[in-house]
């Protein structure tokens, strides 16, 4: 098959099998680019995301948006947290900044936003989320919204967002073409590149849901194809919290509580960064030049 980033040619690197529906999928990679990703992934959207999905019951066991979304006490609040002030490291935000958060599940960063001042967040996302969103009264985008979203936007968000998609260039594209011109995209997905030539033993290849899989440097060419100006800005204060949620998640550890506060996070963060380049990632702006056309 053909680089979803590149065009060139893509190699089979090999299969994995799910463990929830023990279906097998391949695994293919581009030697040019270094995309990675399932080359025969589920399109049943409907089935997979579903309201299972969103319990912590389906493709995806370790999270439960729904319990999340009423907890106060709920680790994912870190994640949240740490988001904030790496998009507040990136540039300065306020209450009147227009703030899309894609892929936002059932909203609980965007209620997390509005809750710190930040009134004009909203999110976006498809299927049985997006009609629980609304069921839920977060404000959101319709795909439709978005679509006549143009140069909008000064901040996206995307957590976890583009290993989802089966064609992450259209989805970069779409969030481009709404951010505004110099507006900044902050996203996270994991970094593919400590796993270059081990993709099938990467804990993150969960192939019913996360099918595209980039290495920095891959990130960096795919925002210039749709657009984006890319800038590695690595580890800044924001992603200790966001390391500190991931390792929580990869613990089944739930909630806040007194023992894990214990842990010296900084330096615990610093040396999964350090081994597996969750911040290096990069940054996108939107030139200040229109380049939707
Ligand atoms: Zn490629």
């Amino acid at each position: 098959m053909r680089c979803k980033i590149c065009q060139s040619e893509m190699r089979d690197v090999g299969t994995k099998v799910s463990a929830q529906t023990e279906r097998v999928f391949n695994l293919a990679h581009c030697e040019v680019c270094q995309f990675s990703c399932v080359s025969n992934p589920r399109v049943d959207f409907e089935q997979i995301y579903d309201e299972a999905y969103y319990r912590g019951e389906g493709a995806d066991p370790s999270v439960s948006y729904e319990t999340e979304a009423g907890d106060p006490r709920t680790s994912r609040r870190y994640e949240w947290r740490g988001m904030l002030r790496v998009v507040q490291s990136v540039r300065p935000v306020g209450e009147e900044t227009e703030w899309l958060d894609f892929g936002c599940g059932l909203g609980g960063f965007v209620e997390y936003l509005r809750a710190h001042g930040f009134r004009r967040a909203v999110g976006h996302d498809e299927g049985y989320a997006a009609r629980r969103v609304e069921t839920l009264n977060i404000p959101s985008l319709s795909a439709r919204d978005l679509d006549s979203a143009n140069g909008r936007f000064d901040v996206i968000t995307a957590i976890e967002v583009l290993e989802h998609a089966l064609d992450p260039l259209a989805v970069l594209r779409q969030m481009c073409s709404a951010l505004k011109p110099g507006g900044v995209l902050v996203l996270t997905t994991g970094n593919a590149k400590p796993y270059r030539d081990k993709l099938t033993a990467w804990s993150y290849v969960v192939p019913d849901v996360h099918v595209s899989f980039f290495e920095p440097e891959t990130l960096a060419r795919a925002m210039r194809l749709a657009g984006l100006t890319p800038e590695h800005r690595g580890h800044s204060p924001g992603w200790t919290d966001i390391i500190r949620y991931k390792v929580l998640k990869s613990l089944h550890v739930q909630r806040q509580s007194w023992s894990e506060a214990i842990v010296p996070w900084p330096v615990v963060a610093r040396i999964v960064d350090w081994r597996l380049g969750v911040s290096a990632q990069p940054v996108g702006s939107r030139g200040d030049e229109d380049s939707s056309a």
